[in-house]
């Protein structure tokens, strides 16, 4: 590569964008295109068959239909356009994108019920399975796979079986797992996903997709509708008879996110997993050396985001580290409990263990710089490490 294309690399430690390759980069820059030619149909195409077989759904029951827009595109997409007349969404909220979606439902004034469960740990599956027996009207089930806030991981695979016994759609928001934790829709249970193309895949941002059932979005068809842009059957149906977005598709972020996925299946779904799964142990390693502490139990996590309580320290002032971090190329990012002071360390991206490594020393050096002295390691890091 020459200097000419090779652009600084950035460590992204916030929850996507995710840092990206160079070559994802540079899969944008193309001829320039009318997305209504047969070409660049056929890339969204190959697009969404990829899209599936990363979850291993059969291209012929589930399908990927995609949408221009961030993430809660899709959550806004799905909640409003697959619930039938006269009939209830249960969401489980644990965590700020439960959240989300109720407030999605409350904004179109869906008949729903808000199960609400401790954000620290999994929800309790007999309340779930109580609520659904006691409800016999849900008409869908909505969990987050993982809460990016907090980082905690839900049970998709019980909650999904729960659903089913009892004839509910299973939902789950896997924005923050998708391309990450391997997902399998039918050990899974899942009749609906979602994620973006700037979290799992490492692509950019701009392109967001609904992956699911054929079968249940053309039977939603009959189901009022809520929106306009945002409705699944639509924009499937369109890319059913035509092969095209209905409205302008993000052309240079979809030649990205072709870039993404082939790098995706070229190093392989274990294998990628493996990787964010050393890049979290670094996280861990550094934060036990540090004396960090957790929101949440190491067993209950997704392994994708780490939220550390701010240390207990008066020289501790998350802008000035996050300051220090950053212009060293490296980005930390608030947490989303706010009152707790909270930040968050994710292990999403094209990043490795030793660019972890390389992280805390630069952290060591900016509590150094705030005059922090009392953790652990602090101040010892260039050092004695
Ligand atoms: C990132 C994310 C979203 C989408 O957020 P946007 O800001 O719209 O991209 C939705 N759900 C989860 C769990 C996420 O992590």
């Amino acid at each position: 590569m020459t200097d000419h294309n090779s652009v600084r690399r950035n460590i992204l430690l916030n929850p996507g964008p995710a840092t990206t390759t160079d070559t994802v980069k540079q899969a944008q820059i193309v001829p320039d295109i009318c997305p209504r030619e047969v070409e660049f149909q056929k890339i969204m195409e190959e697009i969404r068959g990829d899209l599936v077989r990363i979850i291993h759904g059969k291209p012929e029951e589930y399908t990927a239909v995609l949408f221009c827009g961030s993430g809660t595109i899709c959550m806004d997409v799905a909640l409003n356009s697959l619930l039938p007349e006269g009939k209830l969404a249960l969401v489980i909220q644990n965590g700020s994108y439960s959240e989300r979606a109720v407030e999605i439902l409350k904004a179109y004034h869906l008949p729903h019920i808000e199960l609400v469960q401790p954000i620290d740990h999994a929800p309790d599956l007999d309340v779930i399975e109580k609520t659904l027996a006691d409800n016999p009207d849900i008409a869908y089930v909505y969990v987050t796979h993982h809460e990016t806030g907090s980082g905690l991981l839900n049970p998709i695979r019980e909650i999904g079986e729960i659903a089913h016994r009892h004839d509910a759609v299973f939902i789950t928001d896997t924005t923050s797992s998708y391309a990450m934790i391997p997902i399998d829709v039918y050990a899974d249970n899942i009749d609906f996903c979602m994620a973006s193309a700037q979290k799992g895949i490492m692509g950019m941002t701009g392109l967001s997709y609904v992956i699911g059932r054929r079968d249940l979005i053309e039977k939603s068809r009959l189901y009022p509708t809520r929106s306009y842009y945002c409705n699944l059957a639509f924009q499937y149906d369109y890319f059913e008879k035509t092969g095209q977005m209905h409205f302008t598709p993000p052309v240079q972020v979809i030649y990205a996110a072709r870039q993404a996925l082939a790098e995706y299946f070229t190093e392989g779904e274990q294998r990628k997993w493996d990787r964010h799964r050393r890049v979290m142990a670094a996280i861990h390693e550094g934060e036990d050396r540090l004396g960090l502490q957790e929101m949440l139990d190491r067993g209950e996590q997704a392994g994708l985001v780490s939220a550390v309580y701010y240390p207990d320290d008066p020289h501790w002032d998350f802008d000035k580290v996050h300051d220090y971090c950053y212009e060293r190329g490296f980005t930390i990012y608030p947490g989303k409990i706010e009152k707790k002071g909270t930040f968050r360390l994710c292990a999403l991206g094209a990043i490795d263990a030793p660019d972890i490594e390389a992280f805390w020393k630069v952290f060591e050096e900016a509590l150094e710089n705030c005059g922090i002295t009392d953790l652990p390691a602090a101040g010892k890091g260039k050092k004695s490490l």
